[in-house]
């Protein structure tokens, strides 16, 4: 990279850490965790080209691995999430039929995603094989998760051995349980395409995991990946309604709506606040939620959209 464009995106980097205050809570029993996450980024390898408005010039895969690395380098305890639709949008898609979106995601580091229903667009078969062709890497990053606890996928066993419910990830201070919900198929994917899979309510199938997560796990911090939607008319379950539904969440990272938040929105519930937070779609913008926790219970959170830039 020139150095020019380096410390351009250096310089980007610290101006939105420096609107993410948190008041850090130091001492044994405390701790701190970054979750960055994408949703919807859709097969884009490279940045929007010009011609595209407001995202021209946004994006890409590269710049996105700069901006996670230098991340890394600045904070502690990193999480980096995705919330779905990784697949279909560019020839990037037609070529590879998703293989390189998540070999490419692995190679930056991602601990965890989620299923979109475009996941779906070539049929569970070839799903599994861009799974597994991520799996077979040879790199230095471990493979990363598939999280999912609304479809039943008994019928499609290469893939139900794939996903899992939830992930549970340890951090100086900080348990973190994270899982993941996915869109109704109908009217989304063709039923020959998830042969095998049945979706269920995602509020229900949240509630039992969430309460394991919390407690049988001993999390202190539960995060979905949720590819719902923002905030859906037609009353279809979604992420802003989804804290007054499910308690005990304290991160939501949405997908599907595409829609772009500068920063996330509190949601208050039973057992606190929950942060509901998305950032658009196509790898335009890198979402960063910022969690300090002190016995176990969270005392500040805050976030933004950081724009993922040369
Ligand atoms: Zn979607």
């Amino acid at each position: 990279m020139e150095r020019r464009t380096f410390l351009a995106s250096l310089s980007a980097a610290a101006a939105v850490a420096s609107r993410v205050p948190l008041k850090a809570t130091e001492g044994p029993d405390s701790g701190r965790i970054t979750l960055l996450h994408t949703n919807d980024t859709h097969s884009r390898i490279e940045p929007f080209g010009p011609g595209n408005g407001a995202i021209s010039g946004k994006g890409g895969m590269a710049r996105r691995a700069t901006l996670v690395k230098q991340l890394r380098g600045q904070l502690g305890s990193i999480l980096l999430l995705d919330a779905g639709d990784t697949f279909q949008g560019t020839p990037y898609f037609n070529r590879y039929k998703g293989r390189l979106d998540y070999q490419l995601m692995r190679m930056i580091g991602y601990d965890a995603t989620t299923l979109g229903n475009h996941d779906f667009d070539n049929g569970v078969g070839m799903l599994v094989e861009a799974i597994e062709s991520m799996e077979q890497l040879k790199h230095r990053n471990p493979p990363f998760a598939f999280l999912n606890c609304n479809f039943d996928c008994k019928g499609a066993p290469a893939l139900a051995k794939r996903v899992r419910p939830y992930l549970v990830r340890d951090f100086p201070g900080v348990r973190v349980g994270i899982t993941g919900v996915g869109v109704a198929f109908a009217g989304l994917v063709a039923s020959k395409n998830h042969e095998g899979i049945s979706w269920n309510d995602p509020y229900e199938s949240l509630k039992p995991v969430v309460k394991r997560l919390r407690e049988v796990e001993k999390v202190d911090l539960v995060v979905v990946l949720s590819h719902l939607g923002y905030d859906n008319k037609d009353g279809a379950p979604d992420d802003l309604r989804m804290p007054g539904q499910v308690a005990g969440i304290d991160a939501i990272i949405g997908g599907h709506s595409h829609t772009f938040l500068d920063a996330p929105v509190k949601v208050k519930q039973a057992q606190g606040e929950t942060l509901v937070f998305q950032v658009g779609f196509g790898g335009v913008n890198l979402g960063r939620m910022d969690f300090a926790l002190a016995r176990g219970e969270v005392k500040a959170a805050s976030g933004a959209a950081m724009p993922v830039v040369g």
